[in-house]
């Protein structure tokens, strides 16, 4: 196995640093608010090719041909910069791609430039009360009357729902057909009369979810995405980058060092608790599935770049159960070297989703957070349906009748 890079690629790798040499912003622009000097930093580096690398130009993207090995090099040095990058927004992660894929000319020039900058926020409808794992079960419906439909019903778990502009979600427009069938994939927007969002207190102490309720709301029909009825089809598209954009081997490595640096860190009877074999094994075993999985990561590229596409399937398949358990592993060793701190609610500024840890109180947070990344965008257990029937063609679990 050679892992070196070719000089083309050395030389790319250097570009990119000397461009990322600009990243913190200096002079008065140093001056304006953090979202503003990120915002401004993004735009140049759409402008120099390094971001949104393969969105055509007239959306708003770089428009640069795909290239997977450039693509992994401006991810690695903007992450390790701490450079704004591609958004890892609903919006520019998921309805992007699925725009890309199946939006109308219109509805690609419409929506996704804003979506890349972040100036609309989007959420996710898909989930409802009865309908997680079993999506298609849904039963929000939309029904088509003349140039729109009429929404009525409810959907659960939306995340950011309270701060997003528009929603993309799955909505039931033909009831009679088979489940998968009737399925519709609209985008709403939250300010339409009729829609009511409440929030929901998580155990963190935050508010990501909501509640968001349709009461005669009304949707043009030309803000349906693919075919009435296709909604199903639409919707894998975006799961398949929900499910990427869940594991970063980059992420995780940090997450670990931190880790490390909590054990160098914590005393146990007078000494660093690094220094216990107990815990030291646990540690060395932990260690073992970051590497696995940037093991994991190398194969699914190799393969990609080779063009194997059946063979890059099953890492990927694999990429969000490994990320979310691994990463449960690590802000569960760390909670128990806590001690009684581990007691500690997360102050305001460690509910902030996934990040670096430092306080106590952030890996508190980032503990009781472990638990959500594992049930979000398909369950844990359904992943290893995924992976046991899709993958391996084991056969199929025994499924509710429909
Ligand atoms: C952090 C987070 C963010 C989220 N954000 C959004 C969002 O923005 N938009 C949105 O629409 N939804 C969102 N969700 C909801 C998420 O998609 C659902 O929670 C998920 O699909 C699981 O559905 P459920 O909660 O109804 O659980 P259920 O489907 O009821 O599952 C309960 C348990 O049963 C198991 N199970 C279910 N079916 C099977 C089966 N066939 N075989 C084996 N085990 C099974 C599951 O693995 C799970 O352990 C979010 C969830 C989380 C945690």
């Amino acid at each position: 196995m050679d892992l070196e890079y070719s000089e083309e690629y050395k030389a790319y790798r250097d570009e990119v640093r000397e461009f990322l040499r600009g990243w913190p912003l200096a002079g008065d622009d140093a001056n304006l608010p953090l979202v503003e000097q990120e915002a401004l930093f993004r735009r140049l580096s759409i402008e120099a090719g390094y971001v949104y690398r393969n969105v055509p130009g007239q959306y708003g993207g770089a428009g640069q041909e795909p290239d997977a090995l450039k693509d992994s090099i401006v991810r690695d040095e903007f992450y390790a910069a701490g450079a704004p990058g591609d958004l890892k927004t609903q919006g520019a992660g998921l309805l992007v791609p699925t725009l890309l894929e199946f939006g109308t000319e219109v509805q690609k020039r419409r929506f996704i430039p804003a979506a890349l900058t972040g100036e609309e926020a989007w959420c996710q409808g898909y989930s409802e009360p009865g309908s997680g794992s079993d999506l298609a079960s849904l039963q929000c419906q939309a029904t088509l009357d003349g140039d729109h439909f009429v929404v009525n019903g409810q959907k659960i778990w939306t995340s950011m729902a309270q701060r997003a502009d528009w929603m993309f979600g799955l909505f039931r427009t033909d009831p009679d057909l088979s489940k998968h069938a009737g399925i519709s994939y609209l985008l709403v927007d939250m300010k339409s009369p009729g829609i009511d969002v409440r929030p929901l207190k998580e155990m963190t102490g935050g508010t990501e979810f909501n509640e968001v309720f349709f009461d005669d709301v009304c949707v043009p029909v030309e803000n349906l995405v693919g075919q009435r009825g296709e909604g199903w089809a639409v919707s894998r598209a975006t799961l398949i980058h929900e499910r990427n954009l869940i594991g970063n081997p980059n992420m995780m490595r940090d997450s670990f060092n931190d880790l490390l640096d909590l054990a160098r860190r914590t005393l146990r009877r007078g000494r660093p608790a690094i220094e216990d074999p107990h815990l030291r094994q646990r540690l060395v075993e932990i260690e073992g599935y970051v590497r696995t999985q940037e093991t994991s990561n190398m194969l699914q590229f190799t393969a990609q770049l080779r063009g194997e596409a059946q063979k890059a399937m099953r890492p990927m398949m694999m990429n969000k159960l490994f990320s979310t358990d691994t990463a449960q592993m690590i802000q569960r060793c760390a909670y128990d070297l806590l001690g009684a701190d581990g007691m500690l609610a997360p102050a305001e500024e460690d509910v902030a989703g996934w990040k670096r840890n430092t306080t106590s109180t952030g890996w508190v947070e980032a503990y009781i957070f472990s638990l959500g990344p594992a049930i979000a965008g398909g369950a844990s257990n359904i992943q290893l349906n995924i992976i046991g029937e899709r993958g391996y063609g084991l056969p199929r679990d025994i499924r509710k009748p429909t």
